[in-house]
């Protein structure tokens, strides 16, 4: 059944405003007038997710709104901050109810899960694509950086990495060496894709400890790099203390499984770094976060990534698993 523009904005994104009392003014108006508590720092960030890119042709609804908070909370998460509410660019190829009262549902329940609040966006006609930008809050001097790692730092992963683009390859039916049918790990892969979970207690957790932080979206060795580019060092990630999910390795066998943990992408973990001296501090910290955290490696004086088992560097050439990577 198709609505008009205002009708769907009225019906799907109203109710997503609540009742956050920094929100003096969300959709309606033409713009939204916010409240940035005394003494905080606004956190912003906005990621786009395009059909056929970001997501396949044809995926659920449900998950593509999930997903569009998602990434962006996931940066928020990165960052340290407390998520406070976000906007939302929705482009449609046709105003379909259906469609968009799932996408919104997606949206609405993970966004309840940190009280967040959609104070406004736009509607226009195109190919699929959302953009949220989505907003939170920081103490001044506590937001994590990718830029405060120094040598001797240990560095940390949380979750279980790869899980996610193996899973994107299960929804795109690129099951070609796939060990068994899968089953129900291969469900719980796609899930991963389907549903990341944004690690925002564990970014909070880390406020004040963590001296470089980074989320995990595009691989974990090109964001280790991007974190120890920023941070002016070198990162080393030794593969025996990684360790593979039993349902990745179920379904892709270890070598390929190695592999995703390592380059693939949608993780949507952090990557952080701690002092050496500060370990003990880490599991208390841990307590409320409700993720395991491994360490992977260490930070070093030089530049780039150095993935090493028992000591000595693999070739990590990403010409061999290019085929992991074909929606960019
Ligand atoms: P304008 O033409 O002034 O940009 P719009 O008609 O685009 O106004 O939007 C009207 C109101 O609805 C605004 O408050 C805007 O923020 C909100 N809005 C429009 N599209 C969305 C959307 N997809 N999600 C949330 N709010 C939206
Ligand atoms: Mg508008």
């Amino acid at each position: 059944m198709a609505i008009g523009e205002f009708e769907l904005i009225d019906r799907y994104f109203r109710p997503l405003v609540g009742s956050r009392r920094e929100v003096v003014l969300g959709i309606g108006d033409d713009a939204a007038l916010l409240a940035v508590p005394s003494g905080m720092q606004l956190v912003a960030a906005l990621d786009t997710l395009v059909e056929g890119k970001h997501f396949p042709v044809g995926s659920p609804a449900h998950s593509i709104g999930h997903r569009a908070l998602a990434v962006n909370l996931s940066d928020l998460a990165a960052m340290g901050a407390e998520p406070a509410w976000y906007l939302l660019a929705l482009t449609l190829p046709a105003i379909e109810d259906s469609f968009v009262a799932e996408l919104a549902r997606g949206m609405q329940e993970l966004a309840a899960r940190f009280d967040m609040s959609l104070v406004g966006g736009d509607t226009t006609a195109g190919p699929l694509s959302l953009s949220v930008q989505a907003s939170g809050f920081v103490r001044p001097g506590e937001a994590l950086l990718r830029s405060g790692a120094s040598p001797g730092d240990l560095l940390f992963v949380s979750g279980s990495l790869g899980e996610a683009a193996a899973g994107l390859q299960l929804e795109m039916g690129n099951v070609g060496g796939l060990i068994g049918d899968g089953g129900s790990s291969a469900a719980l892969l796609r899930q991963r894709f389907l549903y990341p979970t944004p690690r925002v207690a564990l970014g909070k957790a880390l406020r004040g400890l963590a001296s470089a932080c980074i989320d995990v979206s595009d691989g974990l060795v090109a964001d280790a790099g991007k974190l120890a580019a920023s941070s002016g060092c070198a990162i080393r990630i030794e593969t025996q203390q990684l360790s593979i999910s039993a349902a990745l390795e179920a379904v892709l066998g270890t070598e390929r499984a190695l592999q995703l943990l390592l380059s693939g992408g949608d993780d949507y973990e952090l990557c952080f770094t701690l002092p050496a001296a500060r370990l003990a501090e880490l599991p208390t910290r841990l307590l409320g976060a409700n993720c395991p955290v491994a360490c992977i490696g260490v930070v070093e004086n030089g530049s780039g990534v150095t993935v090493c088992t028992r000591g000595k560097p693999v070739d990590i050439a990403r010409s061999g698993f290019d085929h992991f990577r074909s929606q960019g």
